[in-house]
């Protein structure tokens, strides 16, 4: 293993070299993959120097999310205090179920998840747990809300027509967990947005009354804090509202930008999330942690235990169920994610969550005051958000994007609202500063008057939309 750890230190100074002289890597494409690299396994080992340059070939052409020409996803950067937390998690590799075989690890997910719920304005004696993935931790907001509104479906299974409800503007795994849970997708209505993004609140009364006056039996509606595209923040007050007058359960899927939470001057982006059921949020997000950390809180304590609790002796041998976390989590076996959000937490204080929070708005009103005062571009999105949506001179947002990858400019990604397609640019990568963010508009610039508008008759077609 020592020899092991030299190696893997010796493939990191590469790595690092390699985020400085090439940030955004080549592109291999698909048809070409099993050529260029030697991704095959045989019946003979492979060692040594062999395969310390296999490794080295794969790292080279393997995606840079830690570079500074990194915009393309809701995660990016590297947090050194995090990772070393992800890399001890490795080492020590314990499973959350039990406290027997998690120890103190078990006190560690139980600290984060208080006080989230304290940030969060829950009550004392709120529960929670990780799980992979802002996906998974909203499934898990699903199930419970299904089972505490309709309790006999867990031995008898879905007999009426039960309805959710979530914004346009909301992640797909809304639909896809109603998929996964039997409830069906023509059970999930889509609510109208502002032009903000922003769920309406009355559209969503309206749509639940319909759905009651047909015979539905509506139950959870999901709100979200940081929509995938333009980084809205939807009104959950006003939501809530409508959640408490139809007794129905009311999730926050902050997974996005939940952690405005750690910020004294974004927190009340999530106004009235203490009137939540549920709230996730990923730390591996706006926080910076590695991929995946994903952390969901309750009020209702009693109802994660109750939807996720299977009776197993032949594991839950020692210690009460409140230090048995395999009691309220969805998985069996389950890696540990939560210490590398403490190593990060516990180095930086809560203070300094909130700078790095506060930061990427911050590097966020750069970009935005950058493209108003250049009348080459276009804004879609808006304050409060980490998004940054544009275009440039009217070129086609995927047609820029593909440009830029392809010849290894930057990494940066589209999408699309209201029928418009624009630029998605996204300050949450935990390495940039400001200079970045103006570099990359100047690398836009540069790479456009050179290859994309170099002549009229190409630009034209570029423009013809
Ligand atoms: C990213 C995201 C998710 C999904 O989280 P994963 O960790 O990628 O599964 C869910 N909801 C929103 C709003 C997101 O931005």
């Amino acid at each position: 293993m020592r020899q092991d750890l030299k190696l893997f230190s010796e493939l990191c100074d590469f790595l690092f070299e390699e985020e400085q002289k090439n940030p955004v890597a080549k592109p291999i494409p698909t048809s070409e993959l099993f050529q260029k690299l030697d991704l095959k396994l045989g019946n003979e080992g492979v060692v040594d120097e062999a395969l310390t340059n296999t490794l080295k070939s794969i790292i080279e052409r393997t995606p840079k999310t830690a570079s500074k020409s990194f915009f393309n996803q809701l995660f990016g950067g590297r947090i050194g205090k995090a990772a070393l937390g992800d890399l001890l998690a490795v080492m020590l590799n314990n499973s959350m179920y039990t406290y027997k075989v998690a120890g103190p690890q078990v006190g560690i997910e139980k600290e984060i998840i208080d006080n989230i719920c304290r940030l969060s304005g829950y009550p004392e004696n709120s529960g929670g747990t990780l799980a992979a993935g802002g996906s998974m931790t909203n499934l898990m907001a699903l199930l419970m809300a299904r089972d505490s509104k309709f309790p006999e479906i867990r031995t008898n299974g879905i007999s009426q027509k039960i309805t959710l409800y979530t914004s346009e503007a909301s992640h797909y795994s809304a639909s896809k967990n109603a998929v996964l849970t039997g409830i069906g997708r023509n059970q999930v209505r889509f609510i109208k947005t502002n032009n903000r993004g922003e769920m309406s609140a009355s559209h969503l009364e309206s749509v639940i009354k319909n759905d009651i006056k047909e015979g539905y039996k509506p139950f959870f509606v999901n709100a979200t804090a940081g929509t995938t595209v333009l980084g809205a923040f939807d009104d959950i007050k006003s939501i809530s509202e409508v959640c408490k007058t139809y007794s129905l359960w009311l999730h926050v899927d902050g997974a996005y930008c939940g952690s405005v939470i750690f910020s004294k001057t974004y927190k009340h982006l999530v106004n009235g999330l203490d009137f939540s059921d549920s709230f996730s949020l990923n730390g591996h997000k706006m926080l910076g942690t590695p991929l995946g950390c994903s952390i969901i809180i309750t009020k209702h304590k009693a109802q994660l235990h109750h939807s996720f609790s299977n009776e197993a002796d032949y594991l839950y041998q020692t210690d009460g169920d409140d230090f048995n976390l395999g009691k309220t989590s969805l998985q069996c076996g389950r890696r540990n994610d939560a210490l590398k959000l403490w190593t990060l937490w516990k180095s930086v204080g809560t203070n300094g969550l909130e700078q790095i929070v506060d930061h990427q708005f911050e590097l966020a009103q750069t970009a935005r005051d950058y493209i108003n005062s250049h009348p080459d571009y276009t804004l879609y999105s808006y304050d409060d958000s980490i998004s940054v949506c544009f275009n440039y001179k009217d070129i086609p947002a995927n047609v820029l994007c593909t440009a830029l990858y392809e010849d290894s400019q930057l990494m940066v990604g589209f999408g699309k609202f209201n029928d418009t397609e624009f630029v998605r640019m996204v300050t949450i990568n935990t390495v940039l500063e400001k200079e970045d963010i103006i570099n990359f508009f100047t690398t836009i610039e540069t790479y456009v008057s050179k290859h994309l508008l170099k002549n009229v008759s190409h630009s034209e077609t570029l423009i013809d939309k």
